[in-house]
């Protein structure tokens, strides 16, 4: 039973997708969906025989989304949501102010909160809900494979900004306490910057008020 992971960057701000597999039986799941990379992913997919069965969005901010509807049409797969970010996934770019390109609005499939559990395989995702950077932010969490897909909650050395509308510096805190309390050993893939683990990273959270 072997969780795979590759990462896939895309859009002005290098915001990563990740494609994760149970290699066993070959189904798969994408994590965001950055600018031009839905058919970079898919030929992924296609290349080692995985079929991507769902793409989660971990928040809805614009440059996590872009091809969010590209990826579904593509892969046939549903797409599931944070609950509560369904009005700002209808409405993308409203929250960093005006684009020169149009984002397509997205209408997920299915909308998932903390205590819900995204199957994958023999695998078992658990959605955490993460609030700070974004009112309605989640992450997954494999505790068997030790594995957080954090989107914009923590990255190497430092947290996601709380200065974006929505954002809530207290909140951001809280959700970073709750990570305190994963295994020190998990690995972090961010939405930004390469992966890390809780241990590396646990100096500045446990730092903050
Ligand atoms: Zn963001």
């Amino acid at each position: 039973m072997t969780l795979h992971c590759e990462t896939f960057t895309g859009g002005p701000f290098e915001t990563n997708a990740y494609l994760v597999a149970d290699t066993d039986t070959g189904e798969a799941l994408a994590i965001d969906a950055p600018q031009n990379t839905a058919r970079i992913i898919k030929a992924a997919a296609d290349a080692k025989g995985w079929r991507i069965g769902q793409i989660v969005l971990t928040h809805s901010h614009w440059d996590h989304i872009a091809d969010a509807v590209a990826m579904r049409d593509l892969c046939e797969a549903p797409i599931a949501g944070p609950v509560g970010a369904e009005a700002a996934l209808a409405a993308p770019g409203t929250f960093f102010g005006g684009l020169d390109f149009a984002i397509p609005p997205v209408v997920p499939d299915r909308s998932i909160g903390d205590g819900d559990t995204i199957a994958l395989g023999g695998h078992r995702l658990a959605v955490l809900h993460l609030p700070g950077h974004e009112p309605f932010h989640i992450a997954l969490y494999d505790p068997a494979a030790g594995v957080i897909f954090s989107g914009d909650v923590v990255f190497p050395g430092g947290a996601g900004r709380t200065d974006l509308p929505g954002a809530d510096p207290a909140a951001m805190h809280r959700s970073l306490r709750r990570l305190l309390e994963l295994p020190a050993e998990t690995t972090v893939y961010p939405g930004h910057g390469a992966p890390t683990t809780i241990a590396a990273e646990a100096d500045w959270m446990r730092a903050l008020p």
